[in-house]
C-alpha cells in the first residue's frame, strides 16, 4: 500500500510504501515539546519504504542525544516529516505529515505518567466544527 504525505509549505512531499504496524500516542516530555502539544501521533512501519518526491534538501533531522527520540521536519515550514529509519529501526510517519487516509486506529497511548497536566478529559471540552459562532 502506497501512503503519501507533505508539509504545510508544500515543499516537501512523499510516499511510504508498507504497511503500518504501530501507531502510537506518545505523551512523554519529548514529544511535548518537539509537537508543542500533549502527544505526538506516530505510525511506525518496519517495512516501510520512504521515498521523498520533492523537498529532500529541506529536511532536516534532530536526534536529542543519548535517547531514540528523533524528529524530522521541514526547514521551511517546522512541519514533522518521517524518521527515516537508521540501525535497525522502524520508519515512523507522524499521522499528521499524510495526506492519504490514516489507515489505522491508535493502538495506545504512552508515557502517560509524564503527560501535561491540561491534558485531561479533554472530551469533556466543548467542541466546534471550526471556530464558534460570535
Ligand atoms: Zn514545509
Ligand atoms: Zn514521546
Amino acid at each position: 500500500m502506497t501512503h503519501s504525505g507533505s508539509c504545510l509549505c508544500g515543499n516537501v512531499q512523499f510516499e511510504v510504501d508498507g504497511t503500518f504496524d504501530g501507531f502510537f500516542l506518545c505523551h512523554c516530555k519529548y514529544c511535548q515539546k518537539d509537537t508543542g502539544s500533549a502527544h505526538a501521533a506516530n505510525l511506525f512501519s518496519a517495512d516501510g519504504e520512504l521515498r521523498w518526491l520533492s523537498g529532500a534538501n529541506s529536511v532536516t533531522n534532530f536526534r536529542l542525544p543519548t535517547t531514540r527520540h528523533v524528529r524530522s521536519f521541514c526547514s521551511l515550514c517546522g512541519s514533522a516529516l518521517p524518521s527515516a529509519p537508521i540501525q535497525g529501526e522502524p520508519l515512523l510517519v507522524p499521522a499528521g505529515s499524510l495526506d492519504s487516509e490514516v489507515p489505522t486506529m491508535p493502538q495506545c497511548h504512552l508515557f502517560l505518567a509524564s503527560k501535561a497536566n491540561w491534558d485531561n478529559q479533554l472530551e469533556k471540552v466543548p467542541g466546534f466544527d471550526s471556530f464558534p459562532d460570535p
